[in-house]
């Protein structure tokens, strides 16, 4: 049963998410929307924003905030 599931194509992935904790401690966060897996990260935090820098990526006119 789908029904408006965005694409992982463009999707911003700004929805819920769920982490997932490996046994090796890395975290990686799914976007309920479009069920995208982002990149592991050693917290649940940084895999979330790893998760949303995906998104912004797809297409998006990215607001950088990084300051690297
Ligand atoms: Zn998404």
């Amino acid at each position: 049963m789908v029904r408006g599931r965005p694409n992982a194509s463009t999707c911003d992935h700004n929805y819920p998410t769920l982490v997932n904790v490996r046994e090796t401690g890395s975290h990686s966060a799914r976007c309920l929307g479009c069920l995208t897996v982002g990149p592991e990260r050693p917290s649940s935090v940084a895999a979330h924003e790893a998760l949303k820098d995906l998104g912004m990526r797809n297409g998006h006119r990215a607001v950088a905030t990084h300051t690297s």
